[in-house]
């Protein structure tokens, strides 16, 4: 078992390797109240690592022209997403937070662009199977006979098989194909069902059905849901508790009155007050360039890590990783490398199984997007969060040309000013955010005029923007494709394996792409890290991050 780490290196300083930072420092801040074990953890010293200028990661929330301007995340859910809530209130960043009430029109009003005409998406499974919108004609009947379709044996299935199996080609291609666009920008034909809705995929494994426990209120477990129930790291007050329960019983999603970067910044400022114990440190614009394990080191309960950056080398006992998988695998590479005697020795074969875990083109696979936001000093836009875009019929393979050309590109577009009003700046204001695929090496000015007649096609929207940006984010949202939980497994076994519980790993690559559940992974890594006294005696590998896998 490894002793509870005194110095942990985060490497990665998006959301998910801030909010670990913090947890971390909040557990070592509170252990006396906590455990025997966990107060042994107070006085840690924790070292974050980000190679950017900036902290945040794909948060980046931008005021151009005065109008706001997301160019990642813009809004969160309170279902499913109780660490967030708990660290918005811990952070005491509540009253920034702007809620939108479940029953506000804009809020509930999402649209899907198919087969050339523009569908209200129902808000209810009742008004959605007598729904007369053109791509839910014939609904009524799948969702009738979805309780008599077979189960699949099958390990994992792509998304579009699954719904395809369950509700038909159609519901598949008009509908399933435009939430896949909305969440994961990717293509529902290549992306694991068991990995992406987790929820729904175990309820047809439990329950041979997706319908029937949806009508009797019967849930699944998330992805990022930890193993098994632990305390919070971080405990509230009465009243936050109370601030935390009123969000997720009124609120459909909620934002930031000055975007998402909030969240990320006051985690960045609260890292950077002095500690009550223990120790952050912020090593901003340092990109890692090796990571090195020691294994001998670890046996004798010496700093086993060697994190190595243009600055030099520092010693840990820990390290979390909230870096890309890929990354994470070229850093234990050049590592390796680093440490060996002669520059062909080879890595030891443990630790060259992470790699290989890591760096498989399934395990590293990310969509690449483009940003638009455009402004408007009118307004443009109807009541409504947006719409998304349909793949419909169309076959062709993510990347080809005709896969751009779909739809002028468009994967969707959020109606951010009609969603969110409390963030105009403006009386007469409408904003919203197009995100579309194009070739990497497109020009701004083409990309943004392929936005706008997507745009001008589908809506009639048409006006010319007051204010636009264009950014191209590579990379940026991971693609699980069909077997991802089966690699995490595989990971896990390799990690616990190589390192003994010293390296977890957390964030959008693994375990969830959302805010929320980077969020949870960050939470759950630090709780089984230390909020119980180091890991489980039982289990010398709780602490991957992947426990959940053999769960
Ligand atoms: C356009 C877009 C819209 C989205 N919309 C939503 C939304 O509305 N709601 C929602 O919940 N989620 C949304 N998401 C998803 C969510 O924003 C991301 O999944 C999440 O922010 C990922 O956080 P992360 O910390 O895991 O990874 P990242 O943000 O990728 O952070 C990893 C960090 O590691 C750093 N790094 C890389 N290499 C090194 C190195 N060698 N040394 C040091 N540091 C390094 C990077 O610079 C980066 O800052 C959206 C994502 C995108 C791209």
């Amino acid at each position: 078992m490894a002793p509870t780490p005194r110095r942990v290196a985060v490497l990665g300083g998006g959301v998910t390797g801030l909010a670990a930072a913090y947890y971390l420092r909040r557990a070592a801040t509170h252990a006396g109240a906590a455990t025997t074990a966990a107060a042994a953890a107070a006085g840690h010293t924790v070292h974050v690592y980000e190679q950017a200028p900036r902290w945040g990661g794909w948060v980046q929330s931008t005021r151009q022209d005065g109008y706001l301007f997301e160019q990642g995340p813009r809004t969160l859910r309170p279902a499913g997403g109780e660490h967030t809530l708990a660290l918005v209130a811990a952070l005491g960043i509540a009253n920034e937070v702007i809620g939108v009430p479940k029953t506000q029109p804009a809020a509930r009003t999402r649209l899907v662009y198919a087969n050339g005409s523009m569908n209200l998406m129902p808000a209810s499974l009742l008004r959605f199977a007598f729904s007369t919108q053109p791509v839910l004609r014939g609904v009524l009947g799948r969702v009738l006979r979805e309780p008599f379709v077979a189960r699949s044996r099958a390990a994992d299935e792509s998304i579009d098989a699954f719904v395809a199996r369950r509700f038909g080609r159609r519901v598949a291609d008009d509908l399933v194909s435009a939430v896949v666009h909305g969440i994961y920008g990717g293509d529902a034909r290549t992306l694991s069902m068991a990995a992406c809705f987790p929820t729904l995929w175990q309820r047809e494994q439990t329950y041979g059905s997706v319908v029937l426990p949806l009508l009797l209120g019967l849930t699944g477990r998330s992805l990022s849901a930890p193993s098994e129930p632990r305390p919070p790291v971080v405990a509230l007050t009465a009243e936050q508790h109370a601030w935390v329960r009123q969000m997720a019983r009124e609120t459909a999603i909620y934002a930031f009155r000055d975007g998402m970067q909030t969240l990320t910044d006051s985690l960045v400022r609260a890292l950077a007050a002095p500690p009550e114990r223990g120790a952050v440190r912020l090593h901003g614009a340092t990109p890692v360039t090796a990571l090195a394990y020691d294994a001998d080191a670890a046996q004798r309960d010496a700093p086993c890590w060697t994190v190595t950056t243009a600055a030099g080398a520092a010693a840990y006992d820990h390290v979390i990783s909230a870096l890309p998988s890929g990354t994470l695998a070229r850093l234990l590479q050049s590592g390796g490398a680093a440490t060996a005697a002669t520059a062909d020795a080879s890595l030891p074969a443990a630790v060259a199984r992470v790699v290989h875990q890591l760096s498989g083109p399934d395990m590293t696979a990310a969509a690449s997007l483009w940003v638009v936001n455009l402004a408007f000093h009118e307004q443009v836009t109807p009541q409504a969060f947006g719409y998304l875009v349909a793949r419909g019929g169309e076959t062709a393979p993510p990347g080809d040309a005709a896969w751009f050309a779909h739809e002028h590109g468009l994967l969707g577009v959020v109606f951010d000013a009609s969603a969110l009003p409390a963030q105009n700046q403006f009386k007469e204001e409408s904003r919203l955010t197009v995100m579309l695929r194009a070739p990497a090496d497109a020009a701004a000015d083409a990309v943004l005029a392929q936005a706008r007649a997507g745009l001008a096609k589908h809506t009639g929207i048409n006006q010319t923007p007051s204010s636009a940006r264009v950014t191209y984010q590579p990379a940026c949202l991971p693609q699980y494709r069909v077997g991802h939980r089966q690699r995490l497994a595989a990971l896990h076994d390799a990690l616990a394996a190589a390192f003994e519980g010293r390296l977890s790993v957390a964030g959008a690559g693994y375990r969830g792409v959302s805010v929320n559940d980077c969020i949870a992974q960050a939470h759950d890594v630090v709780q089984h890290l230390v909020a119980a006294g180091g890991p489980d005696p039982s289990d010398a590998a709780t602490t991957t991050g992947l426990a959940f896998c053999r769960a």
